[in-house]
């Protein structure tokens, strides 16, 4: 079947979704990314877009979604903001993509010594960055009460921001609660390390279906 199209989307299931955004960041580890040709997804994208995954990320230079997980033209839709923080119209495009486009896994990718995050820590004002850091006030507080010393300060934060997100998410979008619940769509979240590339998928909180789980447990 292929991959652009509307038969692709609706045949796929929110866990082969995450299983897709996996195997990515596998090959991208590995250098074993695809080729992707270009000019043929343009041809292949022209008459609609099928993206299987909405990712919410930081503008990070170097964590963009598409490279880190190997994906072409028309695989993903990329929100990006500083500091992956959510506001209303990233709750709108969100929902535009998983109720009117179809898009089976949401997902928080944060990253690794993020700007944002120390920026924020360190209490820069300035502009409307003022604003744009007091959304991660509340991670920088909730990482300082964590008793998990796996990670130094800050990238501790950033687990905490991608907790946030989706957590304002949900609380913030009736349309991505009750997809969820109804199992329409997965839910995930994941840290970019910048040292190595690889993300650390520590929070999944996708069904999966019923064949699915009789099929793990054959
Ligand atoms: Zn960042």
């Amino acid at each position: 079947m292929r991959k652009h199209s509307k038969e692709f989307l609706q045949n796929l299931t929110p866990y082969q979704g995450y299983e897709l955004l996996v195997e990515g960041n596998e090959r991208f580890i590995n250098n074993l990314k695809r080729d992707h040709d270009h000019l043929e997804l343009i041809n292949q994208t022209r008459d609609g877009q099928y993206p299987f995954a909405v990712i919410l990320s930081c503008m990070d230079s170097r964590a963009s979604a598409e490279l880190v997980f190997d994906q072409g033209l028309g695989d993903l839709f990329s929100i990006r903001v500083a500091g992956n923080i959510v506001n209303t119209d990233i709750l709108a495009s969100i929902e535009y993509a998983v109720k009117y486009i179809g898009s089976k896994v949401l997902m928080v990718l944060g990253h690794t010594e993020c700007g944002a995050i120390k920026s924020a820590k360190q209490g820069v004002e300035d502009g409307h960055i003022t604003g744009l850091l007091k959304r991660i006030q509340p991670s920088i507080n909730k990482a300082m009460l964590s008793d998990n010393d796996n990670y130094m300060f800050h990238d501790k934060v950033a687990y905490a921001n991608v907790e946030n997100s989706l957590e304002e998410i949900l609380h913030g979008s009736e349309i991505v609660k009750e997809m969820f619940e109804n199992g329409e769509i997965g839910i995930v979240g994941g840290v970019y390390n910048i040292d190595n590339g690889q993300v650390d998928f520590f929070k999944n909180i996708t069904k999966k279906k019923k064949e699915e789980r009789q099929l793990a447990s054959v």
